[in-house]
């Protein structure tokens, strides 16, 4: 059988792609916030109503231009569980991460716990919508308010999820997402930040640009964090069918709904009431690490490669020297594996996937 992967990045026509690249031969203008860049960033933000967008040249740059701006050199508190990007930036902007354990259900920041880690020098929270699912973001706001904290959501996996009727993209004082080629929606590299205020919009979009206000003048300190319009090409070839691209992903996430639905001993992702989800990463749970490294084995002898997303807790990795315990992700980080998920898994495929994995727990 062909080698499957947690994810195949989505390809579209290619037809349309050199459509777009010859208006770049046209204009031999390849980078600096040109007309590709400008449409594919109205273009997202008439489709998702998006109060405004930046796009960049990853994900993780606009995370550290939000920490840059409001980390402001203290304590940041984190969720342990994501990807490694969300606590390296906090590092790399020299913040101190501070983590609070997550909600065993929904996999983000257990709300509840964020007060108590709140000190003199805490100066914004950053959260994962980890697999697309929202945070308690009601509840997030209301303490940022009560403490004067900036909240910004690493909203990596939440592209076309709405939370209460509107995206995701929406919460926080700045949410940032990537468009990496393993992403649901990609520009091969590529990301995006966006804000719901004109004074934080201003301060990311001079921090994308070296902090340029037109050619001689400048705003402040900044760095290049812009898309090429060679992304952007991409972009705007793949937007117009990401409602198929849902749609088949939606098709797989409810085949592997429906064989584990009498299975006591796995379980899946519990969404937050009032989301409509993007199917952007189909997680399992298993009893034991031990059972998880069983059903892995025997998946890779058919030649699939399901990817342990996310581990280790990030409390745990080396470089953060850090010594909080955090049991509820730990033990999470040490169960969970993440199904393939892509356009055009077939039906035999699916039934490999989870008959293998139904035999080892
Ligand atoms: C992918 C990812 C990032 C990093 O995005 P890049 O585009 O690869 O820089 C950050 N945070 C999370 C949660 C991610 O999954």
């Amino acid at each position: 059988m062909n080698r499957i992967n947690v994810t195949k990045t989505y390809l579209p026509s290619q037809e349309v792609y050199q459509s777009y690249l010859k208006r770049i031969w046209d204009s031999a203008w390849l980078t600096n916030r040109g007309a590709l860049v400008l449409e594919l960033e109205e273009k997202l933000k008439e489709a998702y109503h998006l109060n405004s967008v930046i796009l960049t040249t990853n994900g993780t740059l606009p995370i550290q231009i939000a920490l840059k701006l409001f980390g402001d050199l203290g304590e940041v508190i984190t969720t342990p569980f994501s990807y490694v990007a969300t606590t390296s930036s906090i590092l790399w902007e020299n913040c101190q991460p501070v983590f609070v354990d997550i909600h065993p259900d929904y996999l983000t920041i257990d709300e509840t716990k964020i007060e108590s880690a709140i000190t003199s020098k805490t100066t914004a929270i950053l959260a994962t919508h980890v697999y697309g699912n929202p945070c308690n973001v009601e509840i997030i706001e209301a303490i940022a308010k009560k403490y004067g904290l900036k909240v910004i959501y690493d909203a990596a996996h939440c592209f076309g999820v709405t939370y209460k009727g509107k995206s995701l993209f929406n919460y926080g004082d700045v949410s940032t997402c990537s468009f990496h080629a393993t992403k649901l929606f990609h520009t091969a590299e590529g990301g995006a930040m966006f804000c719901n205020e004109e004074t934080i919009y201003k301060k990311l979009f001079y921090s994308h640009n070296f902090g340029h206000d037109g050619p001689l003048e400048f705003h402040g300190l900044g760095i290049n964090a812009k898309m090429s319009e060679l992304q952007a090409a991409m972009g705007l070839t793949i937007l117009p069918e990401m409602e198929f691209i849902i749609g088949e992903r939606k098709k797989v996430a409810t085949f592997y709904t429906r064989s584990f639905k009498d299975i006591s001993n796995l379980r899946g992702l519990k969404l937050r009431v009032g989301t409509e989800w993007n199917y952007s990463y189909y997680p399992i749970i298993f009893e034991s690490e031990e059972v998880l490294l069983s059903a892995e084995q025997a998946l890779n002898k058919e030649n699939i490669y399901p990817r342990r997303y996310f581990y280790p807790s990030l409390n745990k990795v080396s470089f953060m020297n850090n010594d909080q315990e955090m049991p509820i992700s730990e033990s999470i980080a040490r169960r969970v594996l993440c199904l393939p998920l892509y356009v055009g898994l077939t039906k035999m495929e699916l039934e490999i996937i989870t008959n293998t994995i139904k035999k080892e727990i």
